[in-house]
């Protein structure tokens, strides 16, 4: 551990909450070099649905491996491309009434941001772009622009200009419509907001602390976008690929996004990769204008395709992951009830869902004392006050309430410090 605090940059993150070395990782668990076991609840900040080597991917990738399958082809056509774009075609999109076309960026989700972002603007020719209080699409220019979060944004060093903020479903409070000001906002010359190319939104706000729009809110700002010709980009890339309960987030609102953006879990194992999905008559792109160097990456196709075949033919996975996240739920609004809503308030939908803590401070107790229990578990929201739970989707039921039980036992610890210090 010391070579690694002396030597590598202060931008670290994860190792600064969870300072050990881990060398293995099965579905729910990872493993520290020394021995200890621990259930992950934060399973690659979302980037492993399907858990840490899955079987069934991990066995589709060294077979692939082990017969010299293409593994960096820039963005040639190859074997491996063609059978996960017809697997995401014929199973994840055509059944769902879905026609978008592919394009394969960079990837990291914030490269296929841009992309996005990029294309958007091509298409309307106006450089503007709506995105929403805590809102996160990532952390390069084009993208952190429309990020809400203060650290990452002053880490830009530049002037991030092009982007207007507005409220997010429920950012005033149940009572205020705020599409309804957004529309005042659009409709009056003289408000000062121009029209802008897109709105970015994700459909449930993951870094940002958990804020599930209503599916209301979400057919509202669809209807919005159309009558003010703007498009209308949502970004999937953490809650989509399952998390929601449903395999994209913005199903249940019943809407079509003109764009989507897909990273994370896309490829199911934990490999990079990232996909924008636009409709057919967005595709207004010039060959190679936003290029890349690993644009498709094979391996990751391979164990996309696996896993979409896998969990995705029919309903039984995604009917799996809803008994979850009805357990996940009632788990933790018990924690929230015990406290009362000045301690804990439940956030979140599906299997992204957690506990809003009174304060940063006590959401940053409460983890590290998981931690130190054998429970990897994250905070998020504009304080960091939000406790997270995005375990793998994938996770068996005794280890998910194993996993409930030490956090309930950590809230309760901590609680009673709390009450003992107050008195
Ligand atoms: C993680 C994330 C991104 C950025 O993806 P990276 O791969 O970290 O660049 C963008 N949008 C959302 C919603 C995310 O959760």
């Amino acid at each position: 551990m010391e070579l690694l605090k002396a030597t590598e940059s202060q931008v670290r993150v994860y190792s600064r909450a969870f300072p050990m070395i881990f060398n293995r990782a099965k579905n729910a668990h990872l493993y520290a070099e020394d021995g200890r076991e621990y259930l992950d609840f934060l399973a690659g900040a979302g980037s492993l649905n399907y858990g840490h080597n899955n079987d069934e991917l991990k066995k589709a990738l060294i077979e692939y491996i082990q017969s010299d399958g293409v593994s960096q082809g820039l963005d040639l056509w190859t074997t491996a491309k063609h059978d996960f774009v017809e697997a995401y075609q014929n199973i994840i999109l055509k059944p769902r009434g879905l026609d978008y076309k592919m394009q394969f960026t960079g990837p990291t989700g914030t490269n296929c941001v841009e992309a996005a972002l990029k294309l958007a603007r091509k298409v309307k020719g106006r450089d503007g772009i709506i995105s929403f209080t805590n809102g996160f699409h990532g952390v390069s220019l084009g993208a952190v622009a429309t990020t809400g979060n203060k650290n990452h944004r002053g880490g830009a060093g530049v002037p991030l200009s092009s982007v207007e903020f507005m409220p997010y479903c429920g950012y005033y409070g149940k009572d205020i419509d705020t599409i309804k000001m957004m529309d005042k906002l659009l409709s009056d010359n003289s408000s000062g907001t121009d029209l802008p190319a897109a709105v970015i939104v994700e459909a449930i706000q993951g870094e940002g602390g958990l804020n599930a729009a209503s599916a209301e809110w979400l057919q509202a700002l669809a209807k919005l976008c159309k009558k003010h010709d703007i498009l209308l980009i949502l970004d999937d890339i953490q809650a989509g690929n399952g998390r929601s309960g449903d395999f994209f987030s913005f199903e249940a609102a019943g809407i079509v996004p003109d764009i989507v953006t897909v990273s994370k879990s896309l490829s199911g194992y934990g490999l990079p990769m990232a996909l924008v999905l636009l409709k057919p008559e967005l595709d207004i792109w010039n060959p190679g204008e936003h290029n890349g160097t690993f644009r498709g990456n094979n391996m990751a196709f391979i164990t996309a395709r696996t896993a979409i075949e896998t969990y995705w033919q029919d309903d039984a996975f995604q009917n799996e992951v809803r008994a979850k996240s009805e357990i996940l739920g009632k788990r933790l609004k018990a924690i929230c009830d015990q406290y009362g809503p000045n301690q804990f308030r439940l956030k979140g939908r599906g299997m992204m869902r957690g506990i809003a803590c009174a304060s940063g401070e006590l959401a940053d107790r409460i983890t590290t004392l998981a931690f130190e229990r054998g429970l990897i578990i994250e905070t998020a929201g504009p304080d960091d006050e939000v406790v997270k739970c995005l375990m793998p989707l994938t996770i068996s039921e005794a280890d998910l309430n194993k996993g409930l039980d030490l956090l309930t036992e950590c809230v309760s610890e901590i609680m009673k410090e709390e009450m003992s210090q107050a008195s």
